[in-house]
């Protein structure tokens, strides 16, 4: 395994513009998945360093230049960040795949680009955020005004640990809010690095902190401090519905960005070939660590043996390797424990009475690493367990079904709402099953394309609000009405 290139230099918070140490003085190891070794200690915040933080947000906020900068100024800025980091891709592609085991072909060639895109994109609104007239009553001048929130709290996971900036930092910043943001505890490396990067690209002290720690005390924390006006979360349902019962406490805005179970449906007239591939993309892309993975696959009756058999032959050739290696498409878990919870639902899989076609297993590379196998689980009922809760890992549900109400019974028959794949050759078939559908996002014959300028986010247990696109800047604004009397 190669990633002894150069050593990893010990993480720092930032806060106020400084580089510093925990107030505790505490730090913990961030451990490389593919190696299973530590890459190297990072300072853990606990409450006092989150409140330090919020400090220097709110008075960068309150008092300090971001807000009342020119809109233009703003955009340069945010512009300039997105150029640094698209100049240190590799580096930053590196970091995560260090951190977090996913393909470096991933992190460099697609998410270190899609951040730097997010920055380029959102600098772009910082001049374009405009209120109305509106002439509701001739006595009156009667205006809106777009304004920022204040202080923006981010909490981000750890399967997109350099995209999640961008789909937050950015719109906020963008809008003059100033952000405090948590990295999940197992990969910050490329947080604190972006945030160093935003210094460098001319961001005032105190408009961009981050705070590296668990989520049970500084995430904590950040939630409960009155000091903070909203709340962008990723992560886990189960935590998003624990951080909205806390938040409530000093209501707070929220944007939630949670769990996913998204049925990718194939019909038997689609194009098979690009389904084939669409199918194996959609649910082995980020091993399988992805809240819109196409987790669940649903096929038509009349091509459903021979499609599985072709989708079991591509699955087992897609062997976990080194992700440092440019040609690795399928990485290593995120944790040991990750690991542990993907092959007990393979387990839970076999147990309800799905039969694995391919995978199923660890599969170390070099003798060492946290990797499964890409595995697919056909003969799965929608009610089993593996249909029905989100496996976070790369594993595949293989579905039967016949016909389009059955599809979208099947399709809409999970707690989750968050994206959805279709893919047929019959234009009105797609627009009909498209409107249908209850999910954030629907590709049809494609899955998982993202922009900066699309919004995503999801319905029911996948949570509300919207990362990117113009619905974004709603979330990092308010509108103030002003009525000024004329007579
Ligand atoms: P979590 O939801 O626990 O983590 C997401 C973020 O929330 C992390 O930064 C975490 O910090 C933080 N957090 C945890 N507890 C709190 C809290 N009480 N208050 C504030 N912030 C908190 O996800 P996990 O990492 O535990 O993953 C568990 C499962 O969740 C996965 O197996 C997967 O099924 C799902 N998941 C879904 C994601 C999605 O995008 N839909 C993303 C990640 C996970 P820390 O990491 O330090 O605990």
């Amino acid at each position: 395994m190669t990633d002894t290139l150069s050593p990893v230099k010990p993480g720092k918070l930032i806060i106020n513009g400084e580089a510093v140490d925990a107030a505790s003085g505490r730090t913990y190891s961030t451990w490389n998945p593919a190696t299973e070794s530590p890459i190297c200690e990072v300072a853990e915040a606990g409450a006092e360093d989150v409140d330090r933080a919020v400090r220097a947000a709110r008075a960068a906020f309150e008092s300090g230049p971001w807000p009342k900068m020119k809109p233009a100024e703003r955009q340069r800025i945010l512009f300039r960040l997105g150029d640094l980091i698209l100049a240190h891709a590799e580096e930053l592609g590196r970091l995560e795949t260090l951190d977090n085991g996913k393909p470096i072909f991933e992190s460099k060639m697609i998410d270190a680009p899609m951040v730097a895109n997010c920055f380029h994109y959102f600098a772009g609104w910082a001049t374009k955020l405009a209120g109305d007239t509106l002439p509701v009553n001739p006595a009156f001048f009667t205006y809106t005004l777009r304004e920022p929130i204040g202080v923006v709290g981010a909490i981000i996971p750890w399967n997109f640990p350099m995209i999640m900036v961008g789909w937050k930092a950015a719109p906020a910043l963008a809008a003059g809010n100033t952000v405090v943001l948590k990295p999940a505890e197992l990969t910050p490396l490329t947080a604190l690095r972006i945030a160093e990067l935003a210094l460098e690209a001319g961001l005032p002290p105190g408009v961009f902190n981050v705070v590296s720690g668990k989520g049970s005390v500084a995430g904590e924390a950040m939630v409960k401090h009155p000091g903070v006006d909203k709340i962008s979360f990723t992560g886990s349902t189960e935590v998003g519905r624990h951080i909205m019962k806390t938040a409530a406490d000093t209501m707070k805005r929220l944007t939630l960005e949670l769990g996913g179970k998204s049925p990718n449906i194939v019909f038997a007239d689609a194009d098979l070939d690009a389904a084939l591939k669409g199918a194996t993309a959609g649910i082995f892309y980020g091993k399988g660590e992805v809240c819109a993975a196409g987790s669940r696959l649903l096929v038509e009756s009349s091509i459903y043996d021979d499609f599985v058999a072709r989708l079991s032959e591509r699955s087992a050739k897609m062997a976990p390797s080194d992700p440092l290696d440019p040609k690795s498409r399928l990485g290593a878990l995120v944790s040991e424990g990750q690991m542990q919870k993907v092959l007990g639902w393979v387990e839970t899989g076999v147990k309800e009475g799905a039969r694995v076609a391919a995978g199923g297993k660890r599969q170390p590379v070099n003798g060492k690493g946290w990797f499964v196998q890409a595995t697919v689980l056909d003969g799965v009922d929608n009610q089993m367990r593996v249909a029905q809760e989100e496996i976070f890992g790369p594993v595949l549900a293989v579905i039967r079904f016949d016909g389009v109400d059955d599809a979208i019974a099947k399709a809409n028959d999970v707690p989750y709402g968050l994206a959805s794949g279709v893919w047929t050759r019959d234009v009105k078939k797609a627009l009909n099953v498209s409107r249908r559908l209850q999910a954030g996002t629907v590709w049809v014959n494609a899955y998982n394309f993202y922009d900066a300028g699309m919004p995503f986010g999801g319905v029911k247990q996948s949570g509300f609000g919207k990362d990117l696109g113009p619905d974004s800047l709603n979330e990092y604004t308010h509108t103030k009405s002003v009525w000024m009397n004329l007579e």
